[in-house]
């Protein structure tokens, strides 16, 4: 599946918004969010001074920014609407519980990494078990009662210790709990839209999706 492996910072200015693509990092450097509030490329700022968006175009960028907090490609964000969308409840909520219930978000959620991505290569790369197994898909889907833990090996990884120990490091969300010590962590229940801490409007996704 394709990844956009460009610089991160440009995906913020597209959605004129900090998405804190880099972890730790977009707390430490100047922001180009801050010192360039407009959107990258040559037509960049005559777009910021156009004051009025189409639906559509609301719609569009609600769903691209999901999409880049998470870190999916279209086709992995449109699969997991499909299947929150045959749910019973609300299809926006039930997408964000999916998009939350990834291991990689998990892994970062406990704080075992300062961003989504550092969290996927930690699961690609084998550091991470589910209920004692190695589980190496970072789109896993972990649930309520799962045991989240670093390998014995990969416990005292640098990186691991310096996001666990940074001033940046997002709270612990009340549904998670945390052995910080034994780098282990458990799903206490699954979560709710309230629950999570993402401000987007879910709902724009689903009427784009609709169309
Ligand atoms: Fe986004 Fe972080 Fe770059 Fe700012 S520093 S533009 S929040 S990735």
């Amino acid at each position: 599946m394709a990844r956009y492996t460009g610089p991160v910072c440009k995906l913020c200015r597209r959605e004129g918004e900090k998405l804190f693509l880099k972890g730790t990092k977009c707390y430490t450097e100047k922001c180009p969010v801050d010192r360039r509030a407009y959107p990258p490329g040559h037509h960049g700022p005559a777009q910021a001074r156009r004051r009025k968006q189409s639906d559509y175009a609301l719609q569009l960028r609600e769903k691209q920014k999901v999409k880049r907090i998470y870190g999916l490609g279209e086709k992995q964000f449109r699969n997991l609407f499909e299947k929150a969308a045959v749910l019973a409840g609300i299809t926006g909520a039930n997408l964000i519980v999916f998009l939350e219930s990834r291991l990689d978000n998990i892994v970062f959620r406990m704080g075992f990494a300062p961003s989504r991505a550092t969290a996927r290569q930690l699961v690609r790369h084998r550091h991470v078990e589910v209920n004692g197994r190695v589980v190496d898909i970072p789109s896993y889907q972990v649930a309520a009662g799962d045991e989240v833990a670093l390998k014995a090996g990969s416990r005292q990884l640098s990186l691991v210790e310096e996001s666990l120990e940074s001033r940046t490091r997002p709270q612990l969300l009340e549904w998670l709990a945390l052995d910080e010590k034994n780098r282990v962590g458990r799903v206490v229940r699954k979560p709710t839209r309230e629950d999570i801490p993402l401000a987007a409007q879910e709902q724009l996704i689903v009427e784009l999706y609709s169309k």
